[in-house]
């Protein structure tokens, strides 16, 4: 039985580039499919495969700075010169529902986000070493030299600011990651101060 609290949980997923984090908040998602997913909007161009709508919401940088204008993000950042930000009415209104939402977003959001909403549970994703972030970068081979420079100058600087997270988990071995992540989520949903009055409902039933 999962808990279902009054208002929703915030759970954000975040790391350096490359360390895997997508992969890991997909996997999740389809593993504990009560949590609900933050579909983020970009300006960058879509890649092959994707949809509009089911990975992100594509806009061009002309109606990107009409929504900041409109206040219309819960958190947006600049990332590798594209704009990545999370839509605020549909996030609210989930939360509002009592529905739990996990977001994948760098570390300049997940920031902004904690400011807002300090509620909100932040995982960090790590690899062991920088080495293994670099080589697999590498690997991914979708970076073209550039791009590449550019992740691994900023995947320090990310680093650099894990004090905001609250949990860290290293991205090893993928099964033993998620299973870290998915034993946060559990244990956080179990915290006694969001239960309470379902404990006075049951005395009282
Ligand atoms: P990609 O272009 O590979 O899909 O994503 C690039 C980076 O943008 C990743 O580190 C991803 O976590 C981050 N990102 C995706 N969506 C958001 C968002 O809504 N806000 C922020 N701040 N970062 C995001």
């Amino acid at each position: 039985m999962i808990n279902k609290s009054a208002n929703g949980l915030m759970f954000v997923i975040s790391g350096p580039s490359g360390v895997g984090k997508g992969t890991i908040y997909n996997i999740v998602l389809e593993k504990m499919p009560f949590i609900k997913r933050s579909i983020s909007v970009t300006t960058r161009q879509p890649r092959v495969g994707e949809a509009e709508g089911i990975n992100y919401y594509f806009k061009t940088i002309e109606e990107y700075q009409q929504m900041i204008a409109n206040g219309d993000f819960l958190e947006t950042a600049s990332v590798f010169q594209n704009y990545y930000g999370t839509p605020k009415a549909p996030i609210l209104t989930m939360l509002e529902h009592g529905d739990d939402v996990m977001f994948e977003i760098d570390v300049e959001g997940a920031k902004q986000i904690k400011t807002k909403y300090p509620a909100c549970i932040q995982i960090f994703i790590m690899t062991p070493t920088l080495k293994i972030l670099e080589d697999r970068l590498r690997g991914r081979g979708t970076e073209s030299k550039e791009s590449l420079k550019i992740r691994l100058n900023g995947a320090r600087g990310e680093i650099e600011q894990f004090k905001q997270f609250d949990y860290l988990v290293f991205n090893d071995n993928l099964d033993e990651a998620v299973e870290s992540v998915m034993s946060i989520i559990k244990a956080e949903k179990s915290r006694m101060m969001m239960h309470k009055n379902t404990i006075y409902k049951i005395l009282n039933d």
